[in-house]
């Protein structure tokens, strides 16, 4: 059986805390399946096919990690997918709260669909893709905080202005 774990974001953009989170699932499942979240409601940075091109990008060559785009309830789209579990990365206190809920709302819709958490490392503990899109935004630099591919893909964003 191949064991595979479901994670879903917005990845806008994604940033090296998501790695982490994808390297380390692939420690424990077959495969990850990157879901993509279709969120009407925001105004993103970059546009769904940009991102899940710098999450391809990101992954290339790696046959374990796919990306899927989805919309509608995130327990269904893990289920199409085959998971057996949902992935999720948590930061601190703030996550806890919003992941606990998120979880239990997830468990009542699919309850054989397990929930795994794993701590941030240690040096992604204050990325968020916010955080990076508001710094990008005001010129500073974000080396290190993302992959490459990301990190080149905001500086052409943002100097096109
Ligand atoms: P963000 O919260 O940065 O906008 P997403 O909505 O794409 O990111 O989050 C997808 C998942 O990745 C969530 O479980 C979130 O807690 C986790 N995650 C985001 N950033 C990090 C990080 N720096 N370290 C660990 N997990 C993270």
């Amino acid at each position: 059986m191949t064991r595979i774990a479901f994670y879903p974001g917005s990845f806008d953009p994604i940033t090296n805390g998501h790695v982490g989170i994808v390297r380390r699932g692939l420690r424990l499942f077959d495969r990850v399946i990157i879901g993509l979240l279709q969120n009407h409601s925001k105004t993103p940075l970059f546009d769904l096919e940009r991102r899940k091109e710098l999450i391809e990008a990101v992954f290339a060559g790696d046959d374990a990690v796919e990306v899927r785009v989805f919309s509608g309830l995130m327990v269904e789209a893990a289920i199409d997918a085959g998971a057996i579990a949902v992935l999720r990365g948590l930061r601190g206190v703030a996550d806890f709260d919003y992941e606990l809920q998120l979880s239990t709302m997830n468990k009542r819709l699919a309850p054989r669909l397990e929930t795994v958490f794993l701590m941030t490392e240690a040096e992604h503990f204050h990325v968020s893709s916010k955080l990076v899109r508001e710094v990008a935004k005001l010129g500073g630099d974000v080396t290190g905080v993302v992959p490459k591919v990301v990190d080149d893909a905001l500086r052409v964003h943002f100097q096109k202005g």
